[in-house]
């Protein structure tokens, strides 16, 4: 645990005190979910895989939250990644930029943290006043090709066109209950040594956070959030610590440890059609350094997980346009050759495929759907 965690302790976290009264009476974990009444939602944020465009498909991320039941699971909301419209998918479920209470970064690639610049914006412009948002990642790790990693530099600078246009002095002339400093300001960087086993990086009352370096980029984390209603796992990007076959699986040991005994697994998914031998011209690198849906299949079962979320997806659903550079061997592909695939690595549990904002709510395992279009949020 990094010494730079919050310690106080705001009002809407006051039920997980009850949480760890009840448990130092030596009531278990599930004896105090009941009694609490609490529940855990896993929610789709961008299931698009990649840096490209497609439909209206937002950028990776997961957003994960827990509490009481009677505030629809929502006292604690927790974002791991946030890739392009992350801002907008939150708001279709009543969620603003200053609502978070924590986000975390499986790595830096693009795709994965653009839409932090306009959370951050957003945050900054209506809610100031709040805490700065604690933001997890890696310390500044050099990669194999020489060049460095450094999600520091990427928060510290998360708004410099702007500040450098001079937007952020515009605004804060308008608004002068905006930081002068900027959103960067709002930032809370917690930059933790790649642990090389399951190691908490931030809690909250009784619910904890745990992340172990997997392989992707050099800066590559994976998360576990447990709480009282129920655990899950953001693999990200992870794949096989070997890059190409022979291998075992392309799955990543690292996961599958993090995984263990856990509910519920989101993933990114590659399709085992994208391989080179059937000739749709991914780069045979880039296939191999994520996780095939089979593969993923196989580990989830070996870990015990009840439910896997498909996300970052490779290839989209349907007819992808030819973007990226390859084409997709065969048909266009659905969420049933998803869910096949998955079934022949022997997963037996819930398959949830996209599209953005598909989710489940534990501890029922309940499906979650996308609120209809000119729905209102929830609260
Ligand atoms: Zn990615």
């Amino acid at each position: 645990m990094s010494s730079r965690h919050r310690t106080e302790t705001p009002w809407h976290r006051k039920p997980f005190q009850l949480c760890a009264f009840l448990a130092a009476l030596g009531l278990s974990a599930s004896a105090v979910a009941q009694q609490a009444d609490t529940c855990l939602d896993v929610i789709l944020t961008g299931t698009k895989g990649g840096p490209n465009v497609y439909g209206d498909l937002a950028g990776p991320g997961t957003l994960v939250s827990f509490g009481r039941r009677d505030n629809n699971c929502r006292d604690l909301l927790l974002q791991f990644d946030a890739g392009r419209a992350t801002s907008i998918r939150l708001a279709q479920l009543g969620i603003m930029a200053g609502d978070l209470d924590a986000l975390f970064l499986t790595h830096t690639h693009s795709d994965h943290v653009q839409g932090l610049a306009d959370l951050m914006q957003l945050r900054w412009h209506y809610y100031s006043e709040r805490p700065p948002l604690d933001m997890v990642s890696t310390v500044d790790v050099r990669a194999p090709g020489g060049h460095t990693l450094s999600a520091g530099k990427l928060a510290a600078h998360i708004a410099a066109p702007f500040l450098a246009s001079g937007e952020i002095a515009q605004r804060h002339a308008e608004r002068p209950q905006t930081a002068a400093e900027g959103p960067a300001a709002l930032l809370n960087p917690i930059l933790v040594e790649r642990p090389d086993k399951p190691t908490a990086v931030w809690r909250s009352g009784a619910v904890v956070v745990s992340a172990i370096a997997s392989t992707h980029t050099a800066n590559h984390l994976s998360y576990r959030v447990d709480t009282p209603a129920g655990s899950v796992v953001i693999g990200g990007d992870a794949s096989s610590d070997t890059r190409k076959p022979p291998r075992e699986h392309s799955t990543s040991a690292q996961v599958e440890l993090l995984a263990q005994g856990a509910d519920v697994l989101v993933h990114s998914t590659t399709h085992p059609v994208m391989g080179p031998e059937a000739g749709g011209g991914m780069p045979a690198p880039i296939f191999y350094r994520q996780s095939t849906a089979t593969d993923l299949g196989a580990m989830a079962q070996r870990a015990g997980i009840s439910h896997y979320l498909l996300t970052h997806l490779t290839p989209s659903l349907g007819e992808v346009p030819g973007d990226e550079g390859w084409a997709i061997p065969g048909a266009p592909l659905d969420a049933g050759d998803f869910k096949a695939a998955v079934r022949v690595g022997g997963f037996t549990g819930t398959i949830v495929v996209g599209p953005d904002l598909v989710g489940l709510r534990l501890p029922e395992g309940l499906a979650l759907q996308p609120p209809a279009p000119g729905s209102t949020p929830a609260p």
